[in-house]
Parts: structure tokens; C-alpha cells; sequence
């Protein structure tokens, strides 16, 4: 008898529960369905949880990224330096403002934007006008260290949590702070795309304790169009009177998202309790498997929330990087064989034609090592301990066919 074929497990997916279909439902029978009651709400509860003060929901990550550059002075001919260890969008959003990014190489054994990188790519061209640090995998970037590094160059940090809702890092008096709590940044982004740790289907939100930056934040949401009687410029006596002030974005967020967001939110906690479960069976399985594969290294004062799962092949003696990439390549096919689909994070962004069309392509040796040796395996709160047996079982499978070879 032919084996049942088992489903495919995808290397992350979103858990939607009965009270989450409901809570949306709810909102539909309401009276407001763009931005209204539910939004303050999950801006509110969103602000609880990760201890920042004010909280801005948009339509996207993307859409947080880009209102956040704009509030922060990025403006034609400003620089803006990221990791090259991203999704797209951290550079794009330096972009959209008509600035140009530059890209900072990371620690190929972290997939972190170093500080030391940062500081030298500032001092050895223009001074930035922002730094965006990426929480790469769930871990948090090294925000204290970037954070007085970006303020003796006189440059505002934006944070890029979309991956590390949830985690922790320690501060240089050794208290646990939380990431996108902007305890070392100017403002911290969030995205609640389906893949990430909750999803509202798209949606996202900047953070920030600066009332400034929150008050910029939430006109240039809704079109620079303000109603707030003590911020008019004109004093028009028509109760229908409204400004626009500066040209803004339509980037609201519905409240059928919100909604969503709202109910996820209250299973943070146990989506990355479960997370880093299925990282320490990981942890522990490889262990035996050192020589070959190696998970994402965690450094000290870091607790990851686990966006993502990345292991790196172990790189041969004299082995280049094709050889590297082609053995991921075919570790990638063999999991893909036995039902687990793996996914790449990142492509180095400076390595996308778009970006070296434009020129934005700096030399980064360590994303590019890091690239090519690295697979990012299934984890995701809704995974059952068989999955993660399987992926086990998958994953030993594929690495003896390289003893072999060795
Ligand atoms: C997902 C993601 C974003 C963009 O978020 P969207 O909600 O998809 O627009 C930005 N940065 C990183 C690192 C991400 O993973």
C-alpha cells in the first residue's frame, strides 16, 4: 500500500480561532467600519503591551515604515541606513520619502545589523538622518548600543520590530526592556501581516513616547487633514471646518482589522510561549547535528520571540560561496521532498536589481556569507509536536546525505 502522502508544512501560517472570526464579525454588524472605536482600542491595548507610550495603527508595516521616515526628516537627499538582512520594505520606506538607503553589514552568525558597522558606514560617508536596526528572526538588535550611537551622530533611530513582537533585551543597567517600547529609539514599527506573530490580515503600527512625532504620526495617517480645533491655523467658526496641513497618506487602518488584531493580541502570549517551545526541541535535536547545520546564534541580554527559525549549513574548508548556496539548495529540495517547506530570509536587499539599478549597493560580506548558507525551517504557534517531529526527521534525513558526501 502506497504511504498516506502527508500535508505540506509551511515554514509559518496564521492560527485564526473561532473568537477571532467572531470579533470581526461583530464589527461588521457596527456602525463603524474604517477607523473608529476598534482601532483606539487595539492602539491602546497594543501600547499596554509592549510599554511605549503612544501606539499609531496603519494599513501596513510598510505604511508604519514609510510614515515613520517621513516624521523623522528623511526628505530628498537624506541617507537612511538599514540592514541588508530584511524584508524590502525597511530600505523602500527610506526610499518613498525620496531618500536613499545604505546598507550596514551584519554579523553572519546573528543576521543582526552591527553597531560597529553602522558607526563606520555614518563616519566614512554623509551623516544619516535615520538608522533602522531590524529585530531580524525575533531577536532585538542591539538598541542600546545603536541608540547612543545614533544620537552623537545626531541621527533618529526607527526600530523594525515586525519580527519581534513579544521578545526582550536587556539595557545597559541590566534591566529587561521590550522591543518596540522605544526605550532606544525615536519609534518602533509593528506588522500584523498573517506570517507574523499576530495577524489583523494586513496591518500595521508605529510606537513612540515622543507626542510630537505621535501627533504627526496620526494626521499624516489620515491625508495632513487635522479637525482638532486648538491646532487649526486658520480660525474658521464653520462647524464643518478641517485643514489639510501637509500632504498626508490615506494608511488607516479599518476597524474589521483592528478588530481581528485586538482578539489576536490576547493569545500573544501564549503564540510565543509556544514559539520558543518549538525552538528549544530545534535546539535540542540539532544539537547532535553541530557540524552540519547551526541554528541562529542569540547573543547574551536577547530573548527572541522566534519570527522565524533560520539554520546555517556549517561552510567547508575552502568551500565558496556557490558551493555553499548549491548544498542549501539541495537541503532546501530534500526538505521540500518530505513535505517541509523552507523559506530564505533575506535576500540581501543591496542585492535586488531595483536596488543595484540605483546604485544602493553596498559591499556586505556578511549578509552575503549569511545568504547563502541559510534556511529558515517551519515555526509557527499552530505546528502539533508531530509536525515538528516531522520536520526533525526531515532535517536528519537530509543533513546524512551530506555526511555521505563529506
Ligand atoms: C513584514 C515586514 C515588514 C512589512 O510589513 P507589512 O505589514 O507586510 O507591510 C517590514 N519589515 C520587516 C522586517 C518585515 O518582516
Amino acid at each position: 500500500m502506497e504511504p498516506k502522502p502527508e500535508k505540506l508544512i509551511p515554514y509559518g501560517r496564521q492560527l485564526i480561532e473561532q473568537d477571532d472570526v467572531d470579533a470581526v464579525v461583530r464589527v461588521m454588524n457596527s456602525d463603524a467600519l474604517t477607523q473608529g472605536p476598534e482601532v483606539n482600542a487595539f492602539e491602546n491595548e497594543l501600547a499596554e503591551t509592549v510599554g511605549a507610550r503612544y501606539v499609531v495603527c496603519v494599513s501596513s508595516g510598510t505604511a508604519a515604515l514609510h510614515l515613520a521616515c517621513v516624521v523623522a526628516g528623511v526628505r530628498p537627499g537624506a541617507m537612511g541606513i538599514t540592514s541588508p538582512i530584511t524584508f524590502v520594505a525597511s530600505a523602500n520606506a527610506i526610499r518613498y520619502a525620496g531618500g536613499h538607503p545604505r546598507f550596514a553589514d551584519v554579523d553572519p552568525t546573528t543576521g543582526l545589523v552591527s553597531e560597529g558597522a553602522i558607526r563606520a558606514l555614518a563616519l566614512s560617508s554623509e551623516r544619516p538622518q535615520v538608522i533602522i536596526p531590524v529585530d531580524f528572526a525575533g531577536t532585538p538588535a542591539d538598541l542600546p548600543r545603536i541608540g547612543r550611537t545614533a544620537e552623537s551622530l545626531g541621527a533618529l533611530v526607527i526600530e523594525d520590530a515586525a519580527h519581534a513582537l513579544g521578545a526582550r533585551y536587556r539595557a545597559a543597567d541590566g534591566h529587561w526592556v521590550k522591543a518596540a517600547s522605544c526605550t532606544h529609539s525615536a519609534m518602533a514599527i509593528l506588522s500584523f501581516h498573517p506570517v507574523k506573530h499576530i495577524t489583523s490580515g494586513e496591518g500595521g503600527a508605529i510606537t513612540t513616547n515622543d507626542r510630537g512625532l505621535y501627533e504627526a504620526l496620526v494626521r499624516l495617517r489620515n491625508h495632513g487633514v487635522t479637525k482638532d480645533p486648538s491646532r487649526l491655523r486658520r480660525h474658521d467658526p464653520e462647524p464643518w471646518y478641517y485643514e489639510q496641513q501637509s500632504l498626508g497618506w490615506n494608511y488607516r487602518m479599518s476597524d474589521l482589522h483592528a478588530a481581528l488584531g485586538r482578539s489576536q493580541l490576547r493569545k500573544l502570549s501564549r503564540f510565543v510561549e509556544r514559539r520558543r517551545q518549538i525552538a528549544a526541541t530545534y535546539d535540542q535535536a540539532f544539537r547532535s547535528l553541530a557540524g552540519f547545520i547551526k541554528p541562529l546564534v542569540i547573543p547574551e541580554g536577547r530573548e527572541s520571540a522566534y519570527h522565524l527559525y533560520p539554520v546555517s549549513l556549517v561552510r567547508r574548508p575552502c568551500e565558496s560561496l556557490g558551493e555553499l548556496s548549491q548544498r542549501r539548495r539541495e537541503l532546501y529540495m530534500s526538505l521540500l521532498e518530505d513535505g517541509v517547506q523552507t523559506q530564505v530570509h533575506y535576500i540581501p536587499v543591496p542585492r535586488q536589481p531595483d536596488f543595484e539599478r540605483l546604485g544602493f549597493c553596498d559591499a556586505v560580506p556578511g549578509a552575503d556569507a549569511y545568504y547563502a548558507g541559510v534556511l529558515s525551517l517551519p515555526i509557527f504557534p499552530a505546528m502539533s509536536d508531530a509536525d515538528v517531529s516531522r520536520v526533525v526527521a526531515a532535517v536528519g534525513r537530509a543533513t546524512e546525505s551530506f555526511m555521505v558526501a563529506a
